[in-house]
């Protein structure tokens, strides 16, 4: 759980198949009580997004480290491997990167990582794939194909989001997660914290959102009764999400996704949400002093009336899974203790703990770096 499968330099590598992509989610370490049931949750988007829009006459692999199967496949090699890159797991990304193009694959880098930090990322990959990889996938699939593979491809995220093709969830190993439904209905957030990689420079990602009831067949086709939203924030605009609430009411299933606490200024959507099958929410307090949240520009409730609004969601039969950042300018001593005992107090069902991390190219980084601290 700790270390990475080893790629041993030595193995010999298979013939190269033409026509075969291979798309890797590289191994970051766990924690066996957390971060690793996490992430048998459900599983990412971004590569089975991918996989839709790759031509059909291309074989596609998924291959997950996180999923402890070992090392990704290389017999026989692929034509084309895209790897998704953190910061996390950029180390291991880089070290994949290299294994395969040493032994003749293409390598397209894209993710978070290679949109915050290209030039980092640029010496590790043939091409780099900047934004949105949906949009991009396709036109590097073909120039591979016709041997005119360019170095780098840039894509914003201001598209039509509702032409996106249905992410290719049959590419999943269905037996490896608690739920293969993962779904995402909208792109972006009303926020822009400075800490948050929404707010990372140079990316604009206005809301939006894809239609109801293209979601609600996602969910149903892929016959599993819990789905996982894994939206930035599905609540950013309450009518979008109480539309969708109706068209996926008749389902009968249940399902979670992440709010921002605003979301209880309107009773009603609380309780519309329950009705269409909502039995979990992940709130990213962040801070429980509004001198932070003020710090942070998160446009939020004053934190004295986020125990009546977690009540809210309590009455109404959904659980709340609270994501708090320690670390804040105003944060003491006693922030530990004050947070914990709030959990506590307030009956939250689950909590994550998260030390303030400047990201690069996000507002915090460049003041941190301002500041010279
Ligand atoms: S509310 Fe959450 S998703 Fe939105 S900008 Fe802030 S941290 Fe990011």
């Amino acid at each position: 759980m700790t270390r990475p499968p080893l790629l041993d330099p030595a193995s010999r590598a298979g013939p190269l198949q033409r026509r075969y992509a291979l798309l890797i989610n590289p191994f970051y370490p766990k924690d066996p009580n957390a971060s690793f049931g996490k992430h048998m949750l459900t599983p990412t988007l971004a590569l089975t997004s991918f996989a839709a829009t790759t031509p059909e006459d291309w074989e596609v692999r998924y291959w997950d480290e996180n999923l402890l199967d070992g090392r990704p496949p290389f017999r026989p090699m692929p034509e084309l491997v895209g790897i998704t890159v953190h910061l996390t797991f950029a180390r291991r990304a880089f070290e994949l990167a290299h294994w395969y193009r040493s032994r003749g694959s293409k390598v397209i880098l894209g993710g978070l990582h290679v949109l915050s930090c290209p030039e980092e990322c640029a010496p590790h990959a043939d091409a780099l794939a900047v934004g949105d990889g949906v949009q991009l996938w396709p036109r590097i699939v073909a120039d591979v194909e016709s041997r005119q593979l360019r170095s780098k491809y840039v894509a914003t995220y201001e598209n039509n989001y509702r032409e996106d093709p249905a992410p290719r969830r049959s590419i999943l190993p269905r037996q490896s997660f608690l739920t293969t439904t993962s779904l995402i209905a909208t792109r972006g957030c009303h926020n822009r914290c400075g800490f948050c990689y929404l707010a990372t420079d140079g990316l604009r990602m206005p809301y939006r959102m894809r239609d109801p009831q293209q979601i609600a067949g996602e969910f149903e086709a892929d016959d599993q009764p819990y789905g996982v939203f894994i939206d930035n924030n599905l609540g950013s605009n309450r009518e979008y999400l109480r539309k969708l609430c109706h068209a996926l009411r008749p389902l009968n299933k249940i399902w979670s996704a992440a709010v921002s606490i605003d979301v209880t200024d309107d009773p009603g959507l609380i309780r519309t949400m329950a009705l269409a099958g909502c039995t979990g929410v992940f709130v990213g307090f962040e801070s429980l002093t509004d001198e932070n949240l003020t710090d942070a520009r998160k446009k939020t409730p004053k934190t004295a009336d986020y125990a009546r609004r977690v009540s809210m969601f309590h009455e109404n039969g959904i659980q709340v899974n609270g994501s708090f950042v320690l670390g804040f300018d105003h944060d003491r001593k006693d922030v530990f203790a004050r947070t914990a005992g709030w959990v506590e107090e307030n009956r939250l069902e689950c909590s994550t703990f998260h030390i303030l991390t400047p990201y690069p190219a996000t507002p915090l980084f460049k003041q941190m770096e301002a500041e010279g601290r």
